[in-house]
């Protein structure tokens, strides 16, 4: 059996992966707030686990894995965007949780085992907290129910910050009612416009870091496979995740395996909406074929950033073209096709370059079951050459057609016709560069 390998980011160690029951592998990946478009910074998350899910998969079976990831559709952001737009919060939910599948379906995420929504686990998240008061872990202050930090011998640990930078980090909101101002929120009381539920405190409703232990309790067991997401959910989100799981189930952990993705990044800062400097999955499809987005994400190993640049896409492009050239007339291929050092790549914690690295070796079956293996050259070769830019007017058939002519018009030393191809081809936003290796072509940006 294939060893797979995974750098445990709690313990900051590359460790063999064992799971806790080979007949039911388990792995929990915090989801999206669904209140806006998804940006291709989120896409990156989404396309890690799915590789992972892949894996896992491959080596213990389809029917032997179960991969959740939550939909958190109950947040204030989701509050705001509603208002802002006079539209209900389910009208905001239902539509953002709509487009998000249609974004990562694009960019062949499978879906997840299990997709629990927050707002379908108020009774587990109720009943949790219930359990956190009776432990003495939490307490209920003006209608609020709070964690209590110092209840805990070990908060902190697992984020390894000490307590200035979990302050800062935190963002702590300042309220009397906190005994120690760490002390993070489990249910909170409603206005009469936002959501709210019964509850034994009052209307209200969840914080956000209950939802995720609450979810993963339901679906996964007390303690679990591998927990990931993206660096930035390490502190204060994960943390918290961990001490309420810990607290409330009386384990000493949540999940034996922790995994965090590093980030996309734009000129040097994180993608993020607050920053405003996202580009949405969707926005990214019009521009490059979904598949050169997961190979451009693929190309980085998933604990280095990302610099996002439109040219990294092309150059995932010209890649996918190359491979879709030479696979095009390749039929059925099966698992037993791919290449055993692919594999052995991305078991080694997703050792996605060097597993890249390896297709450009390959051919014909075993190219297309490795590739496929990890989510690529899925479309048909056809469907890829079709693709074209939003805003231009040719397409990836026709350029090549374009190309063959006018190096037949140079072969026949006819220079105006090449000529006129060529300037035709700029007209339509089209480069082409000859070569040594003959004429590569790329979309004027
Ligand atoms: P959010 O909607 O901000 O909670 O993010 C959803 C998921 O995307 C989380 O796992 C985040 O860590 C991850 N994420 C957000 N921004 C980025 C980014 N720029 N690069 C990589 N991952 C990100
Ligand atoms: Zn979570």
């Amino acid at each position: 059996m294939t060893e797979i390998k995974i750098y445990n980011s709690r313990k900051k160690a590359k460790l063999a992966f064992t799971p806790i029951d080979a007949n039911n592998v388990r792995m929990y990946v915090c989801g999206p707030t669904v209140y806006d478009f998804a940006h291709i910074g989120n896409a990156r998350p989404a396309i890690v686990f799915d590789t992972m899910f892949r894996l896992l998969r491959h080596v213990y079976g389809e029917k032997h894995v179960t991969y959740a990831r939550n939909i958190t559709d109950v947040d204030d952001k989701i509050n705001t965007r509603a208002t802002e737009e006079g539209r209900t919060i389910a009208e905001v939910t239902k539509q953002t949780t709509a487009q998000y599948h249609t974004d990562i379906d694009a960019l062949n995420v499978l879906r997840p085992t299990i997709e629990p929504f927050a707002t379908q686990h108020i009774a587990e998240m109720i009943e949790m907290i219930k359990v956190l008061i009776s432990k003495g872990h939490a307490y209920e202050a003006e209608n609020h129910v709070l964690f209590s930090v110092s209840s805990m011998d070990n908060y902190g640990e697992f984020s390894r910050k000490n307590l200035e930078d979990m302050l800062a980090g935190a963002r702590v909101d300042v309220a009397a009612y906190k005994r120690d101002e760490m002390d993070f929120v489990l249910w909170k009381p409603s206005s009469d416009d936002q959501p709210a539920w019964d509850s034994p405190w009052g209307k209200g409703r969840p914080g956000w870091h209950i939802e995720c232990s609450a979810m993963a309790k339901k679906h996964l067991g007390n303690v679990f496979d591998i927990h990931g997401g993206g660096l930035d959910l390490i502190f204060p989100h994960h943390q918290n995740e961990v001490a309420q799981s810990c607290c409330a189930n009386g384990t000493k952990q949540m999940a034996n395996h922790w995994m965090h993705n590093e980030f996309l990044n734009v000129e040097g800062e994180k993608m993020s909406k607050s920053l405003g400097n996202f580009l949405t999955i969707n926005d990214a499809r019009k521009q490059h074929p979904a598949e050169a987005l997961r190979l451009m994400m693929l190309m980085t190993h998933y604990r280095k950033t990302i610099n996002w640049s439109a040219d990294s896409a092309s150059e995932a492009m010209k890649m996918l073209s190359k491979w879709h050239e030479k696979t095009a007339n390749i039929g059925k291929i099966s698992t037993a096709d791919i290449a055993p050092k692919f594999i052995d790549a991305v078991a080694d914690d997703l050792n996605t370059p060097l597993a890249i690295s390896i297709l450009h070796k390959l051919d014909g079956k075993q190219l297309k079951a490795s590739a496929q293996f990890i989510g690529l050259l899925l479309e048909s070769h056809s469907d890829f050459m079709s693709f074209k830019p939003e805003g231009t007017e040719i397409d990836e058939a026709e350029i090549l057609t374009l190309i063959d002519k006018r190096n037949q018009a140079k072969a026949d030393r006819d220079w105006a016709l090449a000529d006129k191809i060529r300037d035709d081809l700029v007209e339509k936003s089209v480069i082409i560069k000859d070569s040594a290796d003959g004429t590569s072509w790329e979309y004027k940006k």
